[in-house]
């Protein structure tokens, strides 16, 4: 109950597209509902009375509802559709955020698969839900309780005896929502666990086709998706029982006219014109309640994919700036770790265990040890992507902790062991911290990386477009771009985690020539 509330809550800035869009539904049910009166007057008055007039006025009358009811479904779908899509961009765009603001320790924890099958498969379960059911929930009990005060109307024990069905259908719909709301649980985690498999299998192609494990990669992917078919066909055979009741119980109501309304026929308590309206307005109420199967399926599957959504949003960001947060715009650049140990969430080893040394600002300190010994570790302690465990790490003598986080990192130049470039120009890669940068900076940077003269053999020099990956660049490429995008920021602390492992010792040589000017006056680990 609760996510549903938190899910309708969203409704909220759109008050005024689901107004318009209820005040064009209710009309276009008046519209609707005259139909049949409009039919009956017609073959009463004008069939029996034998006047060719009532007919044609009749006539005209349906033509108008018609064309009315065809302008209003109009409005009416639009309406919804896009409260269905504001609400769709809205939960999109807070999980984006959200995750951006998430530390490192979730990311490792989280399936990207998963957390990608939420951002769309989920959020588009919410955003049917609220395209069906708002509109939906109110037509159908709009048009029930009007028919069901037009039959009492016409002939109470009639209308009694054709609607008697209600009640066995409000428990059917009970039953069937509580057991449909796991299901389609099962089903979003089973959707999210094969987006997973296959996210993984996209990004490590060239692995499974080295090791030639095409076969074994597929077998698992079929296994997945074969365990989502099942559990899909699972909750589509209960949604399928549960229309069918509904629809059973609606035909009931059909024998009953048929049956008791020719006795009341045949005693004259009913004219023929009256019974056909009854009949009309019966199989209008059917409807409705078949959309009720709809619904509740819509809204239960609303709920599961509620609960994947919020669980997310519902995460704290582990590391965030604190609340009277220090600028770190104007660092110097000391670096002091004062007992420092670490050890990785989730992992009961130490990977630091009591480190301290002090660095002056300028200084460039080198970090030597084999394979695992902590030097990645020990320099994400830096801009903060992990928190000690134990000690302080100090920039200028103040706790890493206090600073503002952005600030921080803006004035820390990194470049990592495993690089990353994104999909949009070399000259947008190396900009990627300051996108104000001017052309003569950007080129500066990349003289500085040794990269300019690669960059200007590509085929659009600065404006060729990296793949996915930066695929078609090679590691050592791809190595000087980000020491170029490093350097562009202008950091106060520079920190290079093997930064030219990918390339040959005369690049590397002129590298470490350019770096040495450019390191002078900047703290640096390298
Ligand atoms: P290399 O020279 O191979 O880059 P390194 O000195 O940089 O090695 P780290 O990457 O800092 O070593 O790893 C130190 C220890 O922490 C290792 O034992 C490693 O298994 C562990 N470790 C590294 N990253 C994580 C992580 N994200 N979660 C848990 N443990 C980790
Ligand atoms: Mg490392």
């Amino acid at each position: 109950m609760s996510v549903l509330w938190r899910i309708l809550s969203y409704l909220k800035p759109y008050r005024r597209t689901l107004i318009s869009g209820y005040v064009a539904l209710l009309l276009s049910v008046a519209a609707q509902l005259a139909i049949p009166r409009l039919v009956e007057f017609a073959i009463d008055h004008g069939i029996a009375g034998r006047r060719l007039q009532v007919i044609l006025a009749a006539a005209v009358a349906l033509v108008l509802a018609g064309i009315a009811q065809g302008l209003l479904t109009f409005a009416r779908s639009y309406s919804f559709q896009a409260l269905a899509e504001n609400i769709a961009y809205r939960l999109r765009h807070e999980l984006y955020q959200h995750l951006e603001r998430l530390s490192f320790s979730f990311f490792e924890r989280a399936y990207t698969g998963q957390l990608m099958a939420r951002a769309t498969e989920d959020v588009n379960a919410i955003r049917r839900f609220f395209w069906v059911v708002p509109r939906t929930l109110v037509q159908s009990l709009g048009t029930l309780v009007a028919v069901s005060v037009m039959l009492f109307l016409m002939n109470w024990r009639l209308a009694a005896i054709s609607l008697s069905v209600l009640p066995l259908l409000a428990l059917a719909t009970v039953h069937f929502s509580r057991k449909a709301r796991h299901l389609f649980l099962e089903v979003q985690q089973q959707f999210g666990v094969m987006t997973a498999v296959l996210q993984e299998n996209l990004a490590g192609a060239r692995v499974v086709r080295a090791f030639a494990r095409e076969d074994a990669e597929r077998a698992r992917f079929d296994a997945e998706l074969r365990d989502l078919q099942d559990r899909s066909l699972k909750a589509a055979s209960w949604s399928a029982l549960y229309t069918a009741v509904v629809t059973t119980l609606g035909a009931a109501g059909i024998v009953a006219v048929v049956w008791y309304g020719g006795r009341e026929v045949l005693a004259g308590n009913l004219s023929i014109g009256q019974l056909t309206a009854f009949y009309f307005l019966l199989i209008l109420i059917t409807q409705p309640i078949r959309m009720l199967g709809w619904m509740v399926s819509s809204t239960a599957r609303a709920i599961a994919s509620g609960q994947r959504v919020f669980e997310i949003l519902d995460q704290q960001p582990e590391i965030a700036s604190p609340p009277s947060a220090i600028d770190a715009s104007r660092i110097r650049g000391a670096v002091e770790f004062r007992s420092v140990s670490f050890s990785y969430p989730e992992s009961g080893v130490a990977s630091l265990y009591d480190i301290s040394f002090v660095v002056e600002p300028g200084q460039r300190i080198a970090l030597f040890g084999p394979t695992g010994s902590g030097k990645s570790t020990l320099i994400a302690l830096i801009p903060r992507f992990y928190d000690v465990t134990e000690g302080t790490v100090l920039i200028d003598g103040i706790d890493v902790r206090a600073y503002d986080l952005r600030s921080l990192r803006q004035r820390i130049g990194l470049v990592l062991q495993d690089t990353l470039l994104f999909s949009v120009s070399v000259r947008e890669n190396i900009a990627f911290g300051r996108p104000d940068a001017c052309e003569e900076e950007i080129i500066e940077a990349a003289k500085a990386a040794q990269a300019h003269d690669f960059i200007m053999e590509l085929p659009y020099g600065y404006d060729t477009v990296v793949g996915e990956r930066g695929v078609s660049l090679s590691g050592g490429q791809k190595q000087r771009i980000a020491i170029a995008r490093a350097l562009l920021m202008d950091p106060r602390i520079l920190i290079l985690d093997e930064a030219t492992s990918s390339v040959d010792a005369e690049t590397d040589q002129a590298i470490q020539q350019a770096l040495q000017r450019l390191m002078e006056d900047r703290t640096a680990f390298i």
